[in-house]
């Protein structure tokens, strides 16, 4: 992408109605745009990172055997006075009437339509586990919407919904999304805690919060510090193994971790003060198992080998990746800027034309924009007039995570300079090298 052509609104300025430092980055970089109250435009250079959160969550998700599909986001109200939740839902639903008067909702979330789905094809266990998800907008009508996209009306969430025939496998289906969940944070750059969570009339210990502890986090936790150095699970992890998946829960769940609705200060002091973390995180996810609460209701039974009907036991699972991009600038800037890990960079370099008009530069530039695009690199081509001075701190603003520094002098002598942006380290190498390290 020549930066010349591409649209970038950065701001001179650093907004003053942005209080934490991600809404702050994600607004002077042109990355979102407020429309209305809690409600954001994803503007090109946002987008790209929303894009690459989605695609890893879509990856973990199907390797744990979710499959994905895609629910509206307008839903119909009698779907949800069957399941009850019409009107306990309260204010934070909004609701719409269509021509016919007919009541309608924007979707907070998807448990009824999944399982009205689920209920008019799926018939014998045989048929099970099953666990369907989409990654698409919902709307609440946050009381407090607050830090850019951290916590916004209009928000994007990838749900799934889990279909068992008994308690114990819809268990296993929640290990599986419990794997996959540790695995998606990590890939993001993320340090998430599992903490257990409420899990009101239902009962048992399969509802968790994934924090990320950070200072402007809205919740208050409670933790095990040894959690930084658990293992993620490998690639390759057995999904089908039941005791594989229960061991990793096990370990995962084995030292002290809640946020302070679930807080047990006597547990949390027996913990030696040295081992002990009281710090603020963001929730970034939440898994719950919950049983019949919606198969009863809305009528979602398959018939078991007995013969029998057998309502289903289910689960939800939730991540949010609008809230994930200002989480992860959260947890990966500095003073100049975002800090992107490259797994969800916008772009994985950034060429630098110190001298657009000066024949050795334009030359170098384009030999690398071509073999590193051809290399399937995504590379963000400064082309513009502005100043060096206005290149670099751009370079360093959007947070790419290698800088390529085409100089005159450099360029007359065959060679380039590269800069990394979280380390900030240089080294001077020939264009081929460049090219070579670049794309290994
Ligand atoms: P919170 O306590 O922060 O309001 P929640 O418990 O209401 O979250 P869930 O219903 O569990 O959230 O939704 C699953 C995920 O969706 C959350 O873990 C979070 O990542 C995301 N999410 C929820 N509400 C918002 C919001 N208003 N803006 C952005 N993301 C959100
Ligand atoms: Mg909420």
């Amino acid at each position: 992408m020549r930066l010349s052509r591409y649209f970038m609104p950065i701001l001179k300025e650093n907004p003053k109605e942005a209080e934490i430092v991600s809404h702050r980055l994600m607004l002077r970089t042109g990355m979102i745009r407020q429309q209305s109250q809690g409600i954001y435009s994803w503007l090109p250079l946002g987008k790209r990172v929303l894009d690459k959160v989605n695609a890893i969550i879509r990856e973990e998700q199907n390797r744990a055997g979710a499959i994905e599909l895609s629910m509206p986001t307008l839903q119909s109200a009698e779907l949800w006075q069957e399941s009850g939740r019409y009107e306990d839902y309260g204010k934070e639903m909004l609701r719409i009437r269509d021509r016919q008067d007919r009541p309608m909702l924007y979707g907070p979330t998807n448990e009824e339509m999944i399982t009205d789905i689920f209920r008019s094809s799926v018939k014998s266990y045989k048929s099970l586990p099953l666990n369907l998800y989409h990654i698409q907008l919902k709307f609440r009508d946050e009381i407090r919407p607050r830090f850019g996209t951290m916590r916004s009306r209009e928000f994007l969430m990838k749900d799934a919904y889990s279909f068992d025939l008994t308690q114990a496998d819809a268990i296993h289906s929640y290990n599986k999304m419990f794997v996959a969940y540790l695995r998606t944070f990590d890939r993001l750059g993320l340090r998430a805690i599992p903490m257990r969570a409420d899990t009101g009339p239902i009962g048992g210990n399969h509802s968790h919060e994934f924090i990320i502890l950070a200072d402007t986090g809205e919740s208050e936790v409670y933790c095990h510090k040894s959690f930084v150095d658990f293992d993620i699970p490998a690639a390759d992890t057995d999904f089908d193994s039941v005791d594989g998946l229960q061991s990793i829960f096990d370990k995962w769940t084995s030292v002290y971790a809640a946020t302070s609705e679930m807080h047990d200060e006597a547990a949390f002091d027996a913990i030696g003060e040295n081992e002990r973390l009281s710090a603020r995180g963001i929730e970034v996810g939440h898994i719950f198992y919950f049983g019949t609460k919606y198969s009863e209701p809305m009528g979602a039974k398959v018939q078991g080998p007995d013969g029998k009907e057998h309502l289903v036991h289910m689960g939800s699972y939730g991540i949010g990746p609008t809230r994930l991009v200002p989480a992860i600038i959260e947890a990966s800037h500095d003073e100049n800027g975002i800090i992107w890990p490259a797994s969800v960079a916008p772009f994985d370099a950034v060429v630098i034309n110190m001298k657009p008009g000066d024949e050795g530069c334009d030359s170098t530039c384009d030999r690398l924009y071509v073999a590193l695009q051809n290399a399937g690199k995504d590379v963000l081509y400064d082309d513009t007039d502005d100043r060096a001075g206005t290149k670099f701190a751009t370079a360093d603003l959007i947070g790419v995570p290698t800088q390529v520094i085409a100089g005159p002098r450099a360029a007359a002598a065959g060679e380039v300079e590269l800069k990394d942006r979280k380390t900030g380290a240089r080294e001077t190498l020939t264009i081929e090298a460049a090219i070579n390290k670049l794309t290994a």
